[in-house]
């Protein structure tokens, strides 16, 4: 071997094996939870060669500064009012508010820390202005940001109602953005199922929002997370997948969900070239990306195909194209 050809084997990329590799397309670099660093070994420990890095655009003063939204909050926990206080609940909401913030910024920078292994979604909270709203999406495409992420159970929205929700998607497909959808409770506080904005957080919602768009979208939690009770969640995600070719489901938080006889004869049905993995690191308590990779990898009624589509090759397709 002569000297070149020696350092053209050095410079080679590790191999995108898809027998081997994982995308993971749901992950939250929560600054005050792990670093940049502990993530990228936390890939390495589950095999995952990409990761989608989620920001989060939320207003952790919000339950103080607008009246209206405390009122209805305090509304919607009224029948909860005998056995716990409210004003407990809205301090623990607003503690999860804290802790969520991820900014477009830091989110930018620490993919340019790694840019091999880290793909950014920004975020832009649609309860703000026409103005703010516009600003941010600015500013994800300055920051070269790659997607964005909406929840309306943190971000306190209705998506029918919500009069920016028109100009964000018009925004992500004209830069051809995925935009990633949470569907579900939330943990804490945003698992009590009276709250109105736990409700909005039903695929259904989207419906006509998705009808007008081409934009790539991923309903995350397979359409509901902690919601498994009530099968109207999963079952409008895929109705609305069936009839738009440009949505998919990941399965971060509920990969359990893949060892379930019913559910997978429901993604089967679908098709599961449009399920991605997805983990949630770090907000699944007591697990890890190796512990939720190995779920799928384990299934025993999961074939050997559709372990590797879901697992690499969906999202890898999706994001080189
Ligand atoms: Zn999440």
């Amino acid at each position: 071997m002569n000297r070149r050809s020696v350092e053209t084997v050095k410079k080679r990329k590790p191999t995108t094996d898809s027998l081997s590799s994982v995308f993971d397309v749901h992950v939250h670099p929560i600054r005050t939870v792990i670093s940049a660093k502990s993530l990228v070994d936390e890939m390495d420990r589950a095999g995952i060669i990409k990761a989608v890095l989620l920001s989060l655009d939320l207003d952790p003063k919000i339950l103080y500064s607008d009246l209206k939204l405390r009122e209805e909050i305090l509304d919607d926990l009224w029948a909860y009012s005998y056995f716990i206080n409210p004003e407990q609940i809205l301090d623990s909401m607003t503690k999860i508010l804290q802790t969520g913030v991820t900014t477009n910024k830091y989110t930018a920078e620490i993919c340019k820390m790694y840019p091999d292994r880290f793909i950014g979604f920004g975020s832009v909270n649609p309860r703000g202005s026409k103005k703010y709203v516009s600003s941010t999406l600015n500013e994800i495409l300055s920051l070269g940001l790659q997607g964005i992420k909406l929840i309306p159970t943190l971000q306190f929205f209705h998506p029918q109602k919500n009069k920016n929700i028109k100009n964000i998607f018009k925004f992500a497909t004209k830069q051809n953005w995925p935009i990633l959808i949470h569907t579900g409770k939330d943990p804490g506080p945003f698992e009590i199922h009276t709250l109105r904005h736990v409700q909005y957080s039903h695929p259904r919602f989207w419906k006509k929002a998705i009808k007008r768009t081409k934009a790539k979208i991923i309903f995350a939690h397979l359409g509901g997370y902690g919601v498994s009770d009530d099968e109207s969640w999963i079952n409008s995600a895929l109705e609305i997948a069936k009839t738009n070719s440009n949505v998919y489901l990941d399965t971060s938080a509920v990969t359990y969900a893949l060892e379930d006889p019913v559910t997978v004869a429901k993604l089967r049905d679908l098709g599961f070239e449009r399920i991605l993995f997805g983990s949630d690191h770090p907000v699944v308590h007591g697990t890890s990306m190796d512990h939720s990779k190995k779920i799928i990898q384990r299934s025993p009624i999961l074939t050997e195909k559709e372990k590797q589509m879901i697992l690499f090759e969906n999202a890898n397709l999706l994001f080189t194209s």
